[in-house]
């Protein structure tokens, strides 16, 4: 075991170390959640139905302590924090409901009788990101361990504090020991691990394509079984018969919302050239009057970046000569802060085709629907976007013509835990949340038990 610091992005402070789990302790980990899981399938489903309830209940008796170690370990504005802590108590109610209604098929043949089972995996590794953690893990153990299955997780590298905090919160609810088990450390330890160990089952990886890339491919050795939620590039198409008021108002915040770290980030600005003055005139002051700073205050709406290498990145898409249109504000002194920026580049500048994940938008003049569309799916990604129009049928044809997986029109709505959530092309493979995630956590098993002679 190695440890690794913690800083706090908004005072630049050191909040403590962790412990980083190295591969003899993912293994030992395995075994234990390898009998444990036995065990727990094996419990009547009622049973485990309840357990994940009283996780549930005791999650939401911890909400404001959740909500301030993620405002400390990532810079979160308080009240997404707590917006955050609360759907995983939520997540976890709606897949509380699994154990009893994982029923199978019985299916018509002759003979005999024909049933289908859906079997837990038996062991999972998820692996989160540090953009949301908690609410991230959550979309993964959740309908995990409600499918029957075991669960490991490993939390972003800075990011692990919340993800600690549920696993104890598990035992606290009466988890069984060892079924629910959270192990910080390196992605190249930790991760590649889940990905080698031929007791893990399955990986849901949610972070960056070049890195689920290589989850896929290290997986496909042992074809096990993967969910990739990766990154995204979406697109906001504002069509010049919609509430352009409302579009330009609300715009600022289906980019800048969690500081642009945000896979559903709506971080191309298409404008439809008619109204595409009047809107920039809107967005200007819509954008200058996002409230960045101390995110342990209510009414703010925008922290700071999570770590000093990420504000790295993202700054070296604002080189000193970039096309700049405006900027709102962000404080001055210790802590990561990146003022909402906008920009007017031409198509092909890599601040319009690269994932930048961090409060930087550009905005883009388009001719007619068709250019729309076609703009809307010139990227490798296809995770989110939003289209706004006040013509009915436009709204049908361009939400279906966008290639994604995850679109809103006349809002920028992404996430709903009863509703599934996932990517097109290099976004991603396979669907979380939704009535269907726990399906994805089982084989399905088909027996026929032939009928013998009367
Ligand atoms: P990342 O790919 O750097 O890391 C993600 C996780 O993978 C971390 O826990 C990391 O430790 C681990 N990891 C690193 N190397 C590994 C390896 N070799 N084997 C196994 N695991 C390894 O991503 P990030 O910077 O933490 O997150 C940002 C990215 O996540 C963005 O691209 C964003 O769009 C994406 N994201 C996608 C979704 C979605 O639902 N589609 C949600 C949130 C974030």
């Amino acid at each position: 075991m190695s440890a690794s610091d913690l800083i706090n992005p908004a005072t630049e402070e050191l909040l403590g170390t962790v412990e980083q789990t190295d591969e003899a302790g993912v293994d030992d980990a395995v075994a234990r959640a390898k009998a444990a899981q036995l065990k727990w399938a094996a419990l009547a489903p009622a049973e485990r139905a309840g357990a994940l309830r009283a996780f549930a209940a005791v999650v939401d008796g911890h909400v404001d302590e959740l909500a301030a170690l993620e405002v400390a370990n990532s810079g979160h504005v308080i009240g997404n924090a707590r917006w955050e802590a609360g759907h995983v108590r939520d997540v976890l109610q709606y897949y509380s409901a699994t154990p009893e209604r994982l029923s199978g098929k019985q299916i018509p043949v002759a003979g005999g009788l024909d049933v289908t089972f859906n079997e837990p995996l038996g062991v999972v590794g998820v692996i989160a990101p540090w953009n949301f953690p908690m609410t991230i893990a959550s979309w993964g153990f959740a309908p995990a361990l409600a499918a029957g299955n075991a669960v490991l997780l490993k939390p972003a590298e800075i990011t692990p504090l919340t993800s600690i905090r549920l696993g104890e919160l598990a035992t606290e609810a009466g988890l069984p020991a060892d079924l629910f088990q959270v192990l910080p450390g390196k992605g190249s330890v930790v991760g590649d691990r889940f990905v080698t160990h031929p007791d893990v089952r399955k990986i849901v990886f949610t972070g960056s394509t070049e890195v689920g890339t290589r989850v896929m491919a290290g997986a496909a050795a042992q074809v096990k079984r993967v969910t990739l939620e990766l990154g995204g590039k979406s697109a906001n198409v504002v069509f010049d018969d919609c509430d352009l008021e409302k579009a330009a108002a609300t715009a600022p915040y289906g980019v800048f919302d969690n500081a642009g770290q945000d896979c559903c980030a709506r971080s191309r600005i298409l404008v439809q050239r008619s109204v595409y003055d009047r809107f920039m005139e809107l967005l200007e002051p819509a954008v200058k009057g996002v409230v960045v700073g101390d995110p342990q205050s209510k009414d703010t709406e925008m922290g700071p970046l999570v770590s000093k290498a990420h504000w790295n990145t993202v700054a070296s898409y604002v080189p000193d000569d970039a096309q700049v249109a405006f900027r709102g504000e962000a404080p001055s002194g210790p802590g990561y802060w990146f003022p909402p920026t906008v920009l007017t580049p031409p198509r092909t500048d890599r601040t319009v085709t690269e994932e930048i994940f961090g409060p930087v938008v550009t905005v883009l003049p388009f001719d007619d629907e068709a250019d729309a569309i076609a703009l809307a799916n010139d990227t490798p990604y296809g995770l989110s976007g939003s289209i706004w129009t006040d013509n009915l049928s436009r709204a049908l044809r361009v939400s279906r013509a966008v290639e994604s997986g995850n679109l809103s029109v006349n809002s920028h709505s992404s996430v709903r835990y009863n509703t599934p959530f996932g990517g097109f092309k290099q976004s991603g493979l396979g669907r979380e949340l939704g009535p269907d995630a726990p399906l994805s956590f089982t084989e399905t098993k088909n027996v026929f038990y032939a009928i013998g002679e009367a």
